[in-house]
């Protein structure tokens, strides 16, 4: 782009947004250019914090006269690379950090409006003191933004019962590529006016528009909850718990995650404070909860009905149930610091795969058999939704092996594991996204008449491909 472009964009950006608003300094956008696991690092002429959508909309109507390519940035937590801009150095960041404002809280409807640069847990937070509950939870939930979890259409642990973040939404303001302003910001559960925009956007990962605020679903807060920390032989018996948990709990359950034995060793190695629930040593696990709004039928009873009933069927090896908060928090961590934990075992090749939940015990089988033939010694930790079809398949390298030799190999093995979800009905990006990672797999993977109408949309969407470029999608080279 010619100097003479950014010779004027820049000091207007700067002049409008003012020191809190406009940054160039190197410190300050330091932490801005790399990814959360530090795979990718990237350049930016600037970081925009804008305070509001107009502010949004001017930023975007600057960059669009100059064409200055835009990467949108939340907390910055995503997996895939979506977040950092690439390339020599001639786009901007924009962060809506400031953008934090619960705007409308509507109890009788049970939605909240927020916006897109509200934190997660402030949000969970919001909803908890409404007596309700907005139900989307991550291990990132301390940092991650709204604006950032709706374009990733990010999971987490409740998707069984809730759905993700595409679930969980009703209506969404956007600035679009020209800097003008959508405002779908609509509390209403029946709509049927034409084309369902907002879900254009949501998953879109910043290459459409920029979320600026959202009307969230919110949910009857629980006032009862039963944990279960579950011992299994293998990923089958998981399965066929979760048919049972199912059929005894209904709607009641909520989650049901999969833990292997190397991870929770990895955990309690690792992770100060953590301590195995269960006497003996098992291959397996499985962590069960079931929620209510009602304390009429008390939940626990039926966990320990449930849980009865998979021993008789000869399901379960053991179980411990919650009796505390403390416990269940304990229980949670036990999962939830799983990656934080495998990161300490050295490297780790991930994948981030769904397949339909039926198929999960048969995927679990050819992926570990397909792995450990071709990579002798490498420790296989398949964690995650178990309950949604969503499993980490992540690789730690063979103990005492070379870290960077082992990553060398992460293409070569993505590709064999990705190869086999495909061909079982599955998905080589389950909750993370395509960002930077998964361009060439999303390249690979499609019908050509899938990409073409992706691309289609985009150069509708942003003709002059400004918006997070080189993201999901190649840049345009035209
Ligand atoms: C410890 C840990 C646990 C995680 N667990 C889960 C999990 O269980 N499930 C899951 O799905 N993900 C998980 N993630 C991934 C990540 O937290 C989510 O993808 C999260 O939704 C990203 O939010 P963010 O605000 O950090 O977005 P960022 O990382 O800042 O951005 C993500 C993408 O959204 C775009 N974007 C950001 N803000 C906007 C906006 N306002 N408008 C348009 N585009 C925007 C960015 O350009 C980028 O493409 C986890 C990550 C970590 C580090």
């Amino acid at each position: 782009m010619a100097n003479a472009q950014m010779a004027k964009a820049i000091p207007a950006l700067a002049a409008a947004l003012g020191p809190k608003g406009w940054s160039e300094d190197a410190a300050a956008l330091g932490p801005h250019l790399v990814d959360a696991r530090e795979r990718y690092k990237g350049k930016a002429l600037g970081l925009a914090r804008p305070k509001s959508t107009e502010e949004v909309a001017f930023v975007v109507r600057i960059c669009a006269e100059h064409g200055i390519g835009i990467v949108p940035q939340g907390g910055n937590t995503g997996l895939v690379g979506g977040a950092t801009p690439q390339g020599p150095g001639n786009e901007i960041l924009i962060q809506l950090g400031r953008m934090n404002r619960i705007l409308a809280l509507d109890a009788d409807n049970d939605t909240m409006t927020v916006e897109a640069g509200c934190v997660l847990a402030d949000i969970q937070a919001a909803a908890e003191r409404a007596e309700r509950l907005f139900p989307l939870r991550l291990a990132s939930e301390g940092s991650a933004q709204i604006g950032g979890v709706l374009s990733t259409n990010a999971g987490g642990n409740a998707v069984l019962r809730y759905g993700n973040a595409r679930e969980l939404v009703l209506g969404l303001e956007v600035v679009l590529a020209d800097g003008s302003i959508w405002n779908g910001l609509r509390g209403l559960r029946k709509d049927n006016t034409g084309y369902d925009l907002k879900q254009l956007f949501i998953g879109a990962e910043g290459t459409l528009g920029i979320v600026t605020a959202a009307v969230l679903k919110l949910f009857p807060a629980p006032r009862d909850t039963a944990t279960a920390f579950a011992a299994i032989s293998d990923p089958k018996a998981a399965i066929e718990l979760l048919r049972l948990a199912k059929a005894e709990a209904g709607a009641h359950l909520t989650a049901f995650e999969l833990l292997p034995r190397i991870g929770l060793d990895f955990v309690l190695t690792h992770i100060p404070g953590t301590r195995d629930p269960l006497a003996a040593r098992y291959d397996w696990y499985a962590l069960l909860e079931c929620t209510s709004p009602s304390m009429a039928s008390p939940l626990q009873p039926l966990l320990v009905a449930l849980l009865e009933k998979a021993n008789a069927l000869g399901l379960l090896q053991d179980a411990a149930i919650a009796e505390t908060l403390e416990q269940k928090n304990a229980f949670w961590r036990l999962r939830d610091s799983l990656p934080e934990a495998q990161k300490q075992e050295g490297g780790s090749i991930k994948h981030d795969v769904s397949v339909p939940v039926s198929k999960l015990p048969e995927f679990m089988d050819r992926a570990t058999a397909l792995v450990t033939e071709k990579l002798p010694g490498v420790r296989v930790v398949a964690f995650g939704h178990a309950g949604d079809g969503n499993l980490h398949f992540n690789l730690s390298q063979p103990e005492g092996a070379n870290k960077e030799t082992f990553l060398a190999k992460w293409e070569s093995v993505n590709r064999w594991v990705h190869d086999l979800a495909v061909e079982m009905g599955g998905s080589f990006a389950a909750e993370h996204g395509v960002g930077q990672m998964k361009r060439a797999a999303l390249a690979h993977y499609k019908s050509e008449t899938e990409i073409a109408l992706m691309t289609r949309l985009k150069r509708t969407l942003d003709p002059n491909a400004l918006l997070n470029p080189g993201k999901i999608l190649p840049p345009r080279d035209d």
